[in-house]
């Protein structure tokens, strides 16, 4: 007595939709292999930097102006030569600040690269 559906038949109506699913995961798999974001690299450690004052675009050349000097946060980080601002840069943290309010045309605050440790906060 037959019933109609030889083994073969009927495994294969159940595997091809597990085959067709397990394609479909591969599809969807590789769809977000390219457009999953690599993972980022780790954060570089933070460049330590230091502030210089450009006397030639500094307003206080010709003029006055100690914006810089009132915002500083870092106490003894600039003095005045000549009312011309100064950096320390054994003190000068590297924020930033005087660059960021510095009113010149040209703005007379440069960040660079810090070559030298700044001077421990105790010491
Ligand atoms: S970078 Fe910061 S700490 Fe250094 S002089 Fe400018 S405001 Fe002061
Ligand atoms: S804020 Fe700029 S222009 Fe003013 S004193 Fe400082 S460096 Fe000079």
């Amino acid at each position: 007595m037959s019933s109609g559906f030889s083994r073969r038949g009927l495994f294969s109506l159940f595997a091809r939709p597990l085959k067709a699913s397990g394609e479909t995961a591969r599809a969807v798999g590789n769809a977000f292999a390219g457009t999953t974001p690599a993972e980022a690299p780790p954060a570089a450690p933070p460049v330590p930097m230091v502030a210089i004052i450009q006397g030639r675009h500094c307003l206080a050349l010709e003029s006055y102006c100690s914006v810089c000097i009132e915002r500083c946060p870092e106490p003894g980080a600039m003095n005045t030569v000549q009312m011309i601002p100064m950096i320390v840069p054994e003190i000068c943290t590297g924020c930033g600040i005087c660059q960021q309010v510095c009113p010149a045309p040209e703005n007379a605050v440069l960040m660079l690269p810090r070559r030298t440790s700044p001077a421990p906060p105790d010491a």
